[in-house]
């Protein structure tokens, strides 16, 4: 059984609906398909909850209008005959009497998880209309009915699994199944999400639950590029990735992947394949345990970066000082990305400011505290990356220019990252492209 998770761009015209139909039935492989909200619709939902969470109902009620008026023209051109259209017209309708009656009563966090619920939600259930429509035999896998994350927001593949085979086993004659990525249920059993991106996680976490034999992240671009093609005019997709490579370049910015959506595969040993629903033929990336090649591969982008120093030429080299430093930082559940050391100051960075101003509440006793926002961490990927010849010269003769904060090298044989000002992030990737993969 295989699972092939299509992104919002996928599923985002009538058109493109229509196309996912014929890739998924292309053979005759069992099947867990995963889809994403239609492109915009999450952005739309969030625009919805925030104009809710600031009290402007009248607001919220105009874009909850636009988007009904969208959904209702998709349908038209999505399905042919008049009796598909009513019966998914009726289907979407109760979606949106639920945003409607939202409107009514006092707004709250876990409100606005559900309201954020419904783009998987309609996605999904409009596909399983066509797959109808087209006589294709299939079954929607409602996925708060399996995809579950703990008390810390941590999905638990064991739970998943005992869930998900439970529902696989009611539908025994069933080859093809539908079901909605990004959304879950938390330990309150509340509706929640994996967080923005999300459906591929989703497709990551149902794979190692099945043991898929293979994953396959259907999106608008054929491949992971080794830089980012929003920002830099010639990309070019990279055949090959270990999971290892995947995942630094998911973490740090590679928007083609949800940040953590390679540690499920990884650990499970499911290949990933990246694929373009727009050509489907495309070679894409393959991301399985072996690098394939060595050097670098990719670079990438994450920001909204804090660094964080600690200066304190009396306790730095005491030993000890790291861990208490370090323990302020696991109380609050803030994770440090990158970290450098000098004998008289320590830096790190953070990318999560809910408890920033605990952490240096706490922090202040040790030294002196100097906070610089609005940071990007720039990382340079790839296999032994000390192996591409000249590697730092040319890093950093490309980088002249640049005001790099900090570096970090050595700490895994596949990443280099710096730090720099996220004004200076464009720049830095485009001097990049040039400087270490010769491409302009
Ligand atoms: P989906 O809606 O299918 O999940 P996303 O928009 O989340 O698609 O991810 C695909 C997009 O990621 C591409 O269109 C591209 O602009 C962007 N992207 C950023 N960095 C990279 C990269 N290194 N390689 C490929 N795509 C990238
Ligand atoms: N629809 C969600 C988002 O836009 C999840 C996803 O597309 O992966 O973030
Ligand atoms: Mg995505």
């Amino acid at each position: 059984m295989k699972v092939m998770k299509f992104g919002g761009t996928s599923v985002g015209k009538p058109e493109r609906m229509h196309d996912v139909a014929s890739l998924i039935t292309r053979d005759n492989e069992s099947k867990i398909v995963v889809l994403s909200a239609l492109s915009g619709t999450t952005n739309a939902l969030v625009a919805i909850g925030d104009a809710l969470a600031n009290g402007d109902k009248r607001e919220a009620k105009q874009k909850i209008d636009a988007l009904n008026e969208h959904y209702q023209n998709f349908i038209n051109n999505l399905l042919s005959t008049d009796a598909a259209k009513e019966k998914c017209r009726t289907i979407i309708a109760e979606h949106f009497e639920f945003l409607n009656i939202i409107l009514k009563i006092s707004f709250n966090e876990a409100l606005n998880k559900d309201i954020l619920a419904q783009g998987e939600l309609m996605s999904t259930k409009m596909f399983s209309c066509y797959l109808e429509e087209k006589g294709i035999k299939h079954a929607l896998l409602p996925a708060l009915d399996f995809m579950t994350i703990d008390s810390y927001d941590e999905p638990q593949v064991g739970t998943i699994k005992v869930k998900l085979s439970q529902l696989l086993n009611q539908h025994k004659d069933i080859q093809l199944f539908i079901t909605q990525g990004y959304i879950s249920r938390n330990a309150k059993g509340e509706v929640d999400n994996l967080k923005r991106g999300g459906s591929d996680y989703s497709a990551s976490l149902i794979a190692a639950a099945i043991n898929a034999s293979v994953c396959e992240i259907w999106t608008d671009i054929d491949g992971m590029h080794n830089n980012d093609p929003r920002i830099v005019k010639k990309t070019v997709a990279i055949e090959q990735l270990s999971f290892d490579e995947a995942a630094e370049l998911a973490y740090f910015g590679a928007k083609i992947l949800h940040p953590a959506s390679i540690w499920p595969a990884q650990h499970y040993n499911i290949h990933v394949k990246l694929l373009n629903t727009m050509q489907p033929d495309a070679k894409g990336t393959l991301i399985v345990e072996e690098a394939g090649s060595v050097g670098v591969k990719a670079v990438a982008a994450k920001d909204g970066i804090i660094a964080i120093k600690i200066k304190s030429s009396r306790m730095l080299l005491a030993y000890g000082f790291l861990r208490k430093v370090f323990e302020v930082f696991e109380k609050y559940r803030t994770s440090i990305d990158m970290i450098t050391t000098s004998e008289v100051a320590v830096s790190v960075t953070i990318d999560n400011d809910t408890h920033l101003a605990e952490i240096i509440k706490e922090l202040e006793p040790f030294g002196t505290i100097d906070i610089d926002k609005n940071m990007s961490i720039v990382s340079i990927v790839g296999n032994e990356i000390a192996k591409t010849e000249n590697v730092l010269t040319k890093l950093f003769d490309s980088l002249s220019d640049v005001p790099v904060r900090m570096v970090s090298y050595g700490g895994s044989p596949h990443n280099i990252s710096l730090l720099v000002p996220s004004d200076d992030r464009t720049k830095t990737l485009q001097v990049l492209n040039k400087g270490i993969f010769g491409l302009e």
